[in-house]
């Protein structure tokens, strides 16, 4: 309204008059004077508790030859872009859109994603953990394997010390042979083969032997899983196949070969008791 009334657009009783809509403009409240836009919003004497007090003592004492005059003279004197309802446009923008904010919170978008968990198989399938660990400083790498049934259970797990330093892959492929191998031989039959290496388990699927130094032990788990009645792999994250990543430390510091039926070692029991806590 303000930006109107600078321009002389406001519907007052002069324009109503010169657009030939009424023909009297004098002011309806005071009946003394022809009603534009200042004496409509300043000048009138029908304003005056409107613009009583200290702040708007200058009514008295200054003459504005019209709206827009006015509004000049009081940014330019009062310094105070909130008086006369004139506001600094930036900071109007800035209190709409706090107010916007406070109304619709954004999302926060810091908000934690739920963690991945590991998850038990279906019933009659067991699943096949299985990691690998390098310690280049004493020469050797571990392979570990953990099964576990549709409840969650263990049913079998082992660690296998390796007396060499292999690269990162071959330990992978090698633990992943030995993990079919030890299925196997307890009698699984219906197995997921989880892994947290893409390589290793894209190689598996596809029997893909074009990496010359896993080829061997790709040819041995394709010729593994024909003792399965049903056998597929599937990639975890690292941080989701804790029991298998936990095992296969504790291989490098554990010699030789270990086997345990129906438990894991004491160091990965906590968390095949945080996976069981949750059923
Ligand atoms: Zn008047």
């Amino acid at each position: 309204m303000i930006w109107r009334a600078c321009r002389n657009t406001l519907p007052t009783k002069l324009n109503l008059t010169r657009k030939t809509i009424i023909d009297n403009p004098t002011c309806d409240r005071c009946s003394s004077n022809v009603e534009d836009s200042l004496h409509a919003l300043w000048g009138c004497s029908g304003l005056v508790k409107v613009w009583d007090g200290d702040r708007w003592s200058f009514q008295t004492r200054e003459a504005f030859a019209d709206f827009k005059h006015l509004c000049g003279w009081i940014m330019e004197n009062e310094k105070s872009p909130e008086l006369f309802a004139i506001r600094d446009p930036k900071q109007v923008a800035q209190k709409r859109w706090d107010e916007i904010k406070t109304a619709n919170p954004l999302p926060n978008r810091s908000r934690p994603q739920p963690i991945p968990k590991w998850t038990a198989p279906p019933p009659n399938i067991y699943k096949i953990n299985y990691d690998g660990a390098i310690s280049n400083a004493d020469n050797k790498a571990g392979v570990e394997v953990v099964i576990r049934d549709c409840n969650g259970e263990v049913i079998a797990s082992l660690i296998q010390q390796l007396e060499q330093a292999y690269q990162p892959v071959e330990v992978e492929a090698i633990t992943a042979c030995r993990a079919v191998e030890f299925g196997s031989e307890i009698g699984v039959d219906c197995a997921i083969m989880e892994d947290d290496s893409k390589v290793i388990v894209k190689a598996l699927r596809n029997k893909d032997n074009g990496l010359l130094s896993i080829a061997p032990m790709v040819n041995d788990v394709s010729l593994f899983s024909s003792l399965y009645s049903k056998l597929s792999y599937s990639h975890i994250r690292r941080n989701v196949n804790e029991v298998a990543h936990c095992l296969a430390r504790l291989t490098l510091i554990t010699p030789n070969y270990t086997v345990w039926m129906k438990d894991v070692p004491f160091r990965t029991l906590p968390f095949v008791q945080a996976y069981l806590a949750t059923l």
